[in-house]
């Protein structure tokens, strides 16, 4: 098959006690998974797109058919994010971005307090299931956005360097409806040299 669920980097129980096991296992073994299995069965028919990265996939759904379009966004989409919220979170991580991601994060915020602000701002203020990203733009200036459901920043021309996930099967489990609770205990597993080395491959 084209896209395959790329194993988690660590253990289910790793990111504990901001993301519990059980989340964990779930989100990634049923729920990503889910997302691989739906884009794979929806390109059967289409072996050219589905030997693409995925990320080039959902840069240009125009040549996409119109008629799996939907289900490519969503699942293509939930397939890229979820592969990059992985690779973002680590184990006794969290702190402050350093190097040239954090010059760059004090430019363009002022300050790293300033970036979680908006950031867990963005997160709170996406109604519904989506996602908050701190992005660059196509010109490579830094920014913090929104998207709903499982649209990626790559949809719309940007790069993603981190993304926080706020569907409800993120933190349902531990937190219930306190997103504002798990929003913040994310910032406590986020692996700033993963999303450093992220930044480096593709600032202008
Ligand atoms: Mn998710």
């Amino acid at each position: 098959m084209a896209y395959t669920l790329p194993p988690l980097p660590y253990a289910f129980d790793a990111l504990e006690p901001s993301i519990d096991a059980r989340t964990m296992e779930i989100h990634h073994d049923r729920h990503h998974k889910a997302y691989v299995d739906n884009v794979n069965k929806a390109l059967e028919a289409h072996p050219d797109l589905a030997a693409l990265p995925v990320e080039k996939l959902i840069a240009d759904l125009e040549k996409v058919p119109e008629a799996i379009r939907t289900v490519v966004r969503n699942n293509g989409g939930g397939h890229a994010n979820h592969t990059l919220f992985w690779e973002s979170l680590g184990k006794g991580k969290g702190g402050e971005p350093a190097g040239h991601l954090g010059e760059a994060v004090r430019s363009v915020f002022t300050s790293f307090e300033n970036l979680k602000t908006a950031l867990s701002d963005a997160a709170m203020k996406r109604f519904g299931s989506g996602w908050a990203w701190l992005s660059l733009d196509p010109k490579g200036k830094m920014l913090v956005e929104s998207t709903a459901n499982q649209d990626s920043p790559i949809m719309h021309g940007n790069v993603p360097l981190f993304g926080i996930d706020v569907w409800e099967h993120a933190y349902y489990l531990k937190y219930q409806n306190k997103r504002a609770d798990y929003v913040a205990a994310i910032y406590d597993v986020i692996d700033w040299d993963a999303v450093g080395k992220r930044f480096a491959a593709h600032k202008k």
